[in-house]
C-alpha cells in the first residue's frame, strides 16, 4: 500500500466503497488522515464499517464542514451528464475534489528514494482502444528483462494498493478517461496515449471533452517523454503540442498506418514489421507476425507503443524482442484458446463496441463471427466496410435480430445462445477459418460482464476440443 501523504490530522472524505474506494479509506489511514466513508447503498457501506471504517453520511447538512477534501471513484459522475449531489456538495462548499490517482501521484515518492541507485518511474497509459494491453505488455518487457515493475490502475489493483516502490522500479498505470479527467496531480516521467474514437462520451460532454479528460495526462505535470499514436488527428495534434521541433526526442509516434519520416523519434509497424527510426536512421526491426499473442494490426499498435515506452527506459531492442515473443495476451482480448482441424478459435469478448469489434475483424481472413449481446446506438452499421472477412456470423443475444437486419447479404443465422452459436460455428467451420467471439454489443443482457460472456465462450470451446 501506499500511504496518502499531505492530510496528516485531516478529515478526508471518501465516497464510493468499491475496491477503488476501500483502497483509498486504507491508505488514507496509513498516512495519518482521518477517512470519513460514504456511498448511497447500504451494502457498500455496511461492508466498509465491518473493516473498521468511519462513516459519514455525506448527505446531511454542512457534512463538508472540516473536510480537507473529497476522494471519489471513477464511476460515479462529477460533471456530466450531471454531477452526483455529493460531489455537487463540495464544489458549493469549496471542498476540493480529487482521486486515488491525484492522491498517488502526490504519494509515492518518498525521502527512501535518496538512497536508491536508480530512481523509480512511472509509465501513465490513456487512450480509447488498448489500454489494458498496452499496460500489460509493459509490464510484461519489463519483467521478462528483470527490471522490477507493478502494474495497477484500471486493470488489476487500484494504484493505492502498489507496494513502495523499489530501486529501479517501474510503475506502469492503466488510466481511463474517468481518472484522469478529475486527478489534480498528473506527474507521469512517460506518458502513452494509444488512439481515440469516441467512447463514454456522455460523461464528457461530448468528444471535445472526451479528449480533453485524455489530454491532461499530457498537460499537467509535462512527462519528460510522450509516446503518442498519431494515427488520427487529435493524436497529431498532441504529438505536435508536446514537440519544440521535428527532431524533439522527448516525443516518441507511433504508428500503424504510414511510414513516419522526419528527423525525431518515431515507431511504426507496416505489414507486420515494427521499426524504429532515430534522426532519420533506421534503429532497429522486428517481425511481429509469428506472435500469438499480438494478433492484428491494433496489437501491432499496442507492440509499438510498448517497444517505444521500454526503449525511452534504456532497454535495448533484441531484449524487447525476445520479450515480446513471450506475451501470451490478455483473457477477453484477441485471447487464442485453441486450434482443432485447422480452425482457430479466438476470444476477444471485451469487443463491447464496433470500435474494437472492426480491429479484431481485421485481424483476422476467413471469420466465423459470433456477435450480439446488447447492441449500442447505431447497432452494428459501422462495421459494414469490415464484413468481406465474415464467411458467416452466428447471431446471440438481445440484439440478434437488429444485427441480422443490418448484416445484408453477409451470411448469418440467429442462435440465441452461445451454447448454440459456438457448436453451429464449429460444425460449419472449415480449415483455415477463425471461429471469433467479437460481440459489438455489451454482455448485460445474458450475463454479468464481458469477462464472464468470454469465459463460457472459452469452456464452449474447450468443451469441443476435448
Ligand atoms: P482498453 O483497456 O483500452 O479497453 P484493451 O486492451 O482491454 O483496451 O482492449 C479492448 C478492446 O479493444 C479489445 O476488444 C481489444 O481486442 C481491442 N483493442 C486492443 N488494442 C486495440 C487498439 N490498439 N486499437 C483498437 N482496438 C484495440
Amino acid at each position: 500500500m501506499i500511504p496518502v501523504r499531505g492530510f496528516e490530522g485531516k478529515n478526508v472524505a471518501v465516497l464510493g466503497l468499491g475496491r477503488s474506494g476501500l483502497a483509498t479509506a486504507r491508505a488514507l489511514l496509513a498516512g495519518g488522515a482521518r477517512a470519513l466513508c460514504w456511498d448511497d447503498s447500504p451494502e457498500a457501506r455496511a461492508r466498509a464499517e465491518a473493516e473498521g471504517l468511519i462513516l459519514h453520511d455525506l448527505g446531511r447538512t454542512q457534512a463538508f464542514d472540516d473536510i480537507a477534501a473529497l476522494i471519489t471513484s471513477p464511476g460515479i459522475p462529477h460533471l456530466y451528464p450531471e454531477p452526483n449531489r455529493h460531489i455537487a456538495s463540495a464544489f458549493e462548499a469549496g471542498v476540493p475534489v480529487d482521486n486515488d490517482i491525484g492522491l498517488f501521484f502526490r504519494s509515492f515518492a518518498t525521502p527512501d528514494w535518496d538512497q536508491f541507485d536508480t530512481a523509480p518511474k512511472v509509465v501513465a497509459v490513456t487512450g480509447s482502444n488498448g489500454k489494458s494491453t498496452t499496460s500489460a505488455l509493459i509490464h510484461h518487457i519489463l519483467t521478462a528483462c528483470g527490471r522490477p515493475a507493478q502494474l495497477a490502475g484500471n486493470i488489476g489493483r487500484g494504484v493505492l494498493d502498489l507496494d513502495p516502490a523499489r530501486d529501479g522500479e517501474v510503475a506502469v498505470l492503466e488510466l481511463s478517461s474517468y481518472q484522469t479527467d478529475l486527478a489534480r496531480a498528473l506527474t507521469p516521467d512517460i506518458a502513452v496515449f494509444t488512439n481515440l474514437s469516441p467512447d463514454h462520451l456522455d460523461r464528457h460532454g461530448g468528444m471535445g471533452g472526451y479528449f480533453a479528460a485524455k489530454r491532461r495526462l499530457f498537460a499537467e505535470g509535462g512527462p519528460d517523454r510522450a509516446v503518442v499514436g498519431v494515427d488520427e488527428p487529435e493524436g497529431r495534434y498532441l504529438a505536435g503540442q508536446m514537440s519544440e521541433g521535428p527532431g524533439d526526442d522527448r516525443v516518441i509516434r507511433v504508428s500503424v498506418t504510414r511510414k513516419l519520416g522526419g528527423p525525431g523519434w518515431q515507431v511504426f509497424a507496416r505489414k507486420g514489421f515494427l521499426s524504429e527510426y532515430r534522426k532519420g536512421r533506421q534503429v532497429a526491426a522486428i517481425d511481429l507476425r509469428a506472435i500469438k499473442g499480438l494478433p492484428g494490426s491494433h496489437n501491432h499498435q499496442n507492440a509499438c507503443a510498448a517497444y517505444a515506452v521500454t526503449r525511452a527506459l534504456g532497454l535495448a531492442p533484441r531484449q524487447i524482442e525476445a520479450a515480446l515473443a513471450s506475451f501470451e495476451g490478455l483473457p477477453h482480448r484477441s485471447q487464442f484458446i485453441g486450434e482443432a482441424g485447422g480452425v482457430a478459435f479466438v476470444n476477444d469478448s471485451k469487443a463491447t463496441n464496433t470500435d474494437s469489434a472492426a480491429a479484431a475483424l481485421q485481424a483476422f481472413e476467413r471469420i466465423r463471427w459470433i456477435a450480439g449481446g446488447l447492441g449500442k446506438d447505431g447497432g452494428i452499421a459501422a462495421l459494414a466496410p469490415h464484413l468481406s472477412r465474415v464467411v458467416k456470423a452466428y447471431l446471440i443475444g438481445h440484439s440478434a435480430r437488429d444485427f441480422a437486419l443490418q448484416l445484408g447479404d453477409t451470411p448469418h443465422e440467429i442462435c440465441e445462445t452461445m451454447e448454440r452459436a459456438v457448436a453451429r460455428a464449429a460444425e460449419e467451420a472449415q480449415a483455415g477459418d477463425t471461429v471469433l467471439l467479437a460481440p459489438a454489443a455489451a454482455s448485460f443482457d445474458q450475463y454479468a460482464d464481458f469477462e464472464a460472456r468470454g469465459e463460457d465462450f472459452t469452456r464452449q470451446v474447450r468443451a469441443r476440443l476435448g
